[in-house]
């Protein structure tokens, strides 16, 4: 599975600017540095982490403490994985409640059903049974489209008709899927901008909703974002999470031409956990993030 991982993620922009830095700059010097600057601003790992993390190496290669390039490159990835550490908590489902229920959230076009339906497989796949709900009330072919890759994948959807408020689907869903003893429980939401006040405001009333059927609930406000986006990814976690506390990402898209650094912007800013990574369109290609996995295929 690594090796896999690394060879999807070895044409991303931070792997190959990563990746080439040795070869450039075989001397331990103050180009070295400034390569490895250039690589991570580029590959949208942004200027603030990227100041800390070159400020932390700079002054460790001016008291002489790397011998070689190669010293350096090992202190690199130390840093990287740190910096990863506060988001590396993979969602865990134990039975504690029943259902549990995961709220999903974001933007449009992110990948936000593509990984429902991937979540929902390897569920599945654990013994976990599950019920969907069809909360992307704006859409009525959202709707179908959910109902029918259901009835494929042997998975519950349950729909209200077209217009239907989101925040009254979302309760029925939870008590459907209360009384009928289900293990888990997956809302979907329509995908919306970040910057439309009125449909944030409802993602919130949605929140509140599900808690008056479960207190406890939701178990997981899990939002996806498109790897892609680069830095504007912050400003649309910043405006869900206002909204309804984000407590997972998903970040997809990773594979191709991604930039992938922003998923050290993330952890930086946020320290949100994130629990899965996209890298393709293929079930097998949502994957548990793994901090280890993932630096170590974007380093050389
Ligand atoms: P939604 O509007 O957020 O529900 O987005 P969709 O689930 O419809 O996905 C939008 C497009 O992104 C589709 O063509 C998906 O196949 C694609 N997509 C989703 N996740 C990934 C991924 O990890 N990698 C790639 N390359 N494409 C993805």
């Amino acid at each position: 599975a690594r090796e896999a991982m690394k060879e999807t993620l070895a044409t991303s922009l931070l792997a190959r600017s990563l990746g080439g830095l040795f070869s450039r700059h075989p001397k331990l010097d103050e180009d070295l540095l400034d390569d490895i600057e250039t690589a991570l601003i580029s590959a949208d790992v942004g200027v603030p982490a990227t100041t800390d993390l070159l400020g932390k190496l700079r002054k460790r290669m001016n008291a002489r403490e790397f011998a070689d390039a190669r010293a350096l490159l090992i202190a690199l990835r130390i840093e990287l994985l740190a910096m990863l550490a506060p988001v590396a908590k993979p969602l865990v489902i134990d039975g504690t409640h029943k259902p549990f229920t995961i709220l999903t959230v974001g933007v449009n076009g992110v990948g936000k059903t593509t990984t429902i339906g991937k979540l929902a497989r390897r569920f599945q796949e654990d013994g976990h049974s599950l019920m969907l709900a069809a909360g992307d009330t704006f859409r009525a072919a959202a709707v179908e489209q959910l109902k029918i890759w259901g009835e494929r994948n042997n998975v519950v959807v349950i729909a209200q008709g077209q217009n239907a408020d989101a925040a009254s689907v979302a309760f029925d869903a939870v008590q459907a899927a209360t009384s009928r003893g289900f293990d888990i429980l997956i809302a979907d939401t329509a995908g919306r901008l970040h910057t439309q006040a009125g449909l944030m405001a409802e993602l919130g009333k949605i929140r509140r909703v599900i808690a008056k059927v479960d207190e406890s609930a939701p178990h997981e406000v899990l939002m996806v974002i498109d790897g892609t986006t680069g830095q504007n990814a912050l400003n649309q976690l910043r405006a869900f999470h206002q909204a309804v506390t984000v407590t997972g990402l998903v970040v997809t898209k990773l594979d191709g031409t991604a930039k992938g650094g922003v998923v050290f912007a993330l952890a930086r800013e946020f320290a949100i956990p994130i629990r899965y990574i996209g890298l393709g369109e293929k079930p097998e290609d949502l994957r548990i993030f793994d901090r280890e996995a993932f630096v170590d295929a974007l380093l050389p």
